[in-house]
């Protein structure tokens, strides 16, 4: 789950990092009573969940309160990469002397988390990445011992930053990496850490995001949700607790347990086709999961067919047949479908199949076999 910047901000101040002034508002009149209680110049910033909404034209500077007003009347209007704003975090502006990169993630090879350092700040870090790869610093964290405070002082030094900094940077290093760890996040980062005119260190920027698998244990976290930002088949699949990522390809796959689904999408792989999802309904799925499944398949223009692979254990085949068809009466699609199901109750099932006339594969090679030329067919028409 992201995190708005306004969110995430809150956060690292409660692990002693500072950041602006600054208030979220709704609408501009708010925006601008904002503005009047932090007096002086303002940054308007879009709360949306993507990066690079400088350069979109969602961050603006405004001298007055009306003039915060103004512009928060128009990026409240706008979109941001296509995703409309609700929301405006009024914060006072800051003068910038210097842009710092600060981020924690985890790196999967090393089994550790990592923080990355770069004097590079105020552009997306894969971006220098990519370009100046040179200005880019990162040390592995070992999870049990944390951040070494001589870890911090080494990026300090490697971003040549000026030494009466150092004591801020090291505080604020720590901070990120306890806020890190203490919510479950899979990246905490402060795009740009700013030295500022009167000489200090704020974030000036702060994006997060939290583990969905560990918001059990962080209700604080879990009441962050944006509801009005999570795309619809996120949301609707969160509700049925089907595990789903929406990928590129135009093979839909539902699956029951992660492991057959990982196999399946590596079976179309392997006979040319492309997964356009991950979807795991999960063990003992009942006909409305399956419903529901099928129309968050569904919804994505790109599917052009639909593979069913069903290892029935305690989910039951018959009770998988009668979803499809639930909600094949709900949803009306051309989009051709194959089913392979096999286990619990499978000559039930497969008689209700039958019945509905649905095409059936007796393997998992032959149904991504079949699903591969029905979505290849469909691309040729
Ligand atoms: P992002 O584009 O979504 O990453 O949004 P940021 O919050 O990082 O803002 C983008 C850029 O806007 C920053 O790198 C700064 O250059 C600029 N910016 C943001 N806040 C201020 C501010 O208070 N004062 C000034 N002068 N520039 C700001
Ligand atoms: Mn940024």
């Amino acid at each position: 789950m992201k995190l708005h910047e306004y969110q995430a901000k809150q956060i690292f101040s409660q692990y002693g990092i500072a950041i602006p002034r600054g208030r979220v508002a709704s609408t501009a009149s708010e925006a601008k009573s904002v503005a009047q209680e932090l007096g002086g110049r303002v940054v308007v910033k879009s709360q949306v969940l993507v990066g690079g909404r400088g350069k979109a034209g969602g961050i603006r500077l405004a001298n007055t309160p009306s003039e915060a007003e103004e512009v928060a009347t128009q990026i409240l209007a706008m979109q941001v990469k296509g995703l409309p704003v609700r929301k405006v975090l009024v914060d006072e502006a800051a003068t910038i002397v210097e842009e710092i990169y600060l981020g924690v993630t985890n790196d999967r090879g090393a089994r550790s988390p990592v923080m990355i350092a770069s004097s590079e700040g105020g552009i997306e870090i894969e971006e220098v990445a990519r370009i100046m790869p040179e200005r880019l610093f990162r040390i592995t964290i070992e999870p049990l011992l944390g951040l070494r405070e001589y870890q911090a002082r080494y990026l300090a030094a490697s971003i040549e930053l000026r030494r009466e900094l150092w004591r801020e940077f090291v505080g604020i290093a720590q901070g990120l990496y306890t806020a890190y760890t203490e919510s479950d996040a899979t990246l905490a980062e402060i795009n740009p850490l700013v030295i500022t005119g009167d000489g200090r260190l704020i974030a000036l920027d702060a994006k997060m995001v939290v583990d969905d698998n560990a918001l059990f244990r962080h209700a604080e976290l879990a009441e962050m949700r944006d509801f009005d930002e999570e795309a619809p088949p996120e949301r609707e699949a969160r509700k049925y607790g089907l595990s789903y990522v929406k990928l590129d390809g135009d093979i839909g796959c539902m699956v029951n347990g992660a492991g057959l689904a990982m196999a399946t999408m590596d079976v179309i792989k392997l006979f040319g086709g492309e997964p356009a999802n991950f979807l795991d309904i999960g063990g003992g799925a009942g006909a409305d999961k399956v419903a529901a499944a099928l129309g968050i398949i569904l919804s994505d223009s790109n599917v052009q067919a639909v593979l069913f692979n069903i290892f029935g254990g305690i989910t039951r085949c018959d009770e998988v047949a009668r979803g499809i068809l639930m909600a094949l009466k709900e949803v009306s699609t051309d989009v051709p479908m194959v089913v392979r199901l096999t286990g619990t109750n499978e000559a039930e099932g497969q008689r209700i199949l039958a019945e509905a006339d649905m095409l059936t594969a007796g393997s998992l090679s032959e149904a991504a076999q079949t699903a591969v030329s029905l979505a290849n067919e469909r691309h040729s028409v």
